[in-house]
């Protein structure tokens, strides 16, 4: 029988399992406390426990660690860039970067991505598979334990589309909010999406406080299909309609994010439409000038994003520019981890 997965069981799972085994409940805590407040991924390391019941921790549960596969960092700011291998050998990619109020790390949620936007680099690379809510998790402490420090903000931006592996990243934002473990606000998450529309109704449901994005990138229905094949099955009008209902549900404003492209979305008439789209809405505007990738010919040319952002001004929607951290080590999404991919197919498996 293939062991428990330890990381991704929250306390209540913990304990039930515990308790079945005989043991008594409050040690459940004391083994999540030892994995999630003081991070230590070693049954034999947990001191207060007998050494009968770490042999039984050992036999029955993993520990389902990450390694750091690449570092990359940033020399114009402390932007980290971060290539995991997971046990099976896949890799993901996951970025921290440093704020004035403190540090953000964004995440993977699967294994490459389905949806097949075109501008994307993790749509190039392919999609393997689902992440499970500890190969999440362990995006962030590993990247903590490596630079000694607390992230303070989490966003659900980097491969994969999350609500496409929805269960497991609910069960994720559940531990990385447990108030017996990491205990981090959820009003500190982002989650992203390329917009599926009957998850954005079920997670309105829940109210969990986190910050929905939803990647637009397109006000017209066309265009957005072309771009975006995810928008041949939900269409823009049916999106809009969902996140208004998020909007009132939840009481929270919903962030759209628009990469701004030359030539594919970024004229005033664009900026004509969007603007008509979103009038009235609570929400707000992340212009983001698309960066390169490699198999596509898209650009952005300097400034557009800002240019595009005066045209919404001019028409009374808000919108930033996104800063853009890290930029000499630039690596699109999904950039990493295809390169890696390509290099160990060519060389026989070794690590670099
Ligand atoms: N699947 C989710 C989250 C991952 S992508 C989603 O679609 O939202 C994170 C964000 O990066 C999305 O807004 C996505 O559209 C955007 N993105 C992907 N490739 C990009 C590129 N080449 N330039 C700019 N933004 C890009």
């Amino acid at each position: 029988m293939d062991k428990i997965d330890i990381l991704s069981l929250g306390l209540d799972e913990l304990e039930k399992i515990l308790t079945e085994l005989g043991e008594k409940k409050f040690r459940a805590k004391q083994i999540f406390q030892w994995l999630h407040v003081k991070r230590v991924f070693d049954f034999d390391k947990m001191t207060d426990i007998s050494v009968q019941l770490r042999t039984l921790l050992k036999e029955k549960f993993c520990i389902n660690g990450l390694f750091i596969q690449k570092r990359l960092e940033s020399h114009t700011d402390n932007t980290v860039k971060y290539l995991y291998r997971l046990n099976d050998g896949n890799f993901v990619e996951t970025v921290l970067m440093e704020y004035n109020y403190g540090y953000s790390i964004c995440v993977s949620t699967q294994v490459g991505c389905k949806m097949g936007c075109n501008f994307c680099a993790s749509t190039i690379a392919g999609y393997v598979r689902s992440l499970e809510p500890s190969e999440i998790l362990m995006q962030i402490y590993n990247a903590e334990a490596d630079r000694n420090i607390r992230v303070s903000g989490i966003v659900l931006m980097g491969i994969g589309e999350p609500l496409d592996n929805y269960e497991n990243v609910l069960k994720f934002l559940s531990l990385v909010s447990d108030k017996n473990g990491n205990n981090l606000s959820l009003r500190h998450v982002s989650l992203s999406t390329c917009g599926i529309v009957p998850k954005i109704y079920e997670l309105a449901e829940l109210k969990l406080g986190l910050t929905l994005s939803v990647s637009l990138h397109s006000a017209d229905d066309r265009r957005r299909s072309e771009i975006m094949p995810v928008n041949r099955k939900y269409h823009i009008p049916e999106l809009i309609t969902a996140c208004k209902y998020y909007i009132q549900k939840t009481g929270r404003r919903i962030t759209f994010e628009y990469a701004v492209i030359d030539g594919v979305n970024s004229s005033e008439k664009d900026a004509g439409r969007l603007s008509d789209l979103l009038r009235g809405m609570n929400c707000h505007v992340n212009l983001i000038p698309v960066n390169k990738v490699k198999e596509r010919n898209y650009h952005t040319t300097r400034g557009a994003a800002a240019v595009f952002a005066e045209y919404l001004a001019k028409r009374g929607i808000n919108a930033t520019v996104r800063r853009t951290l890290g930029s000499d080590i630039e690596a699109a999404c999904g950039q990493l981890r295809r390169d890696a991919d390509k290099e160990i197919q060519g060389n026989g498996g070794a690590d670099k």
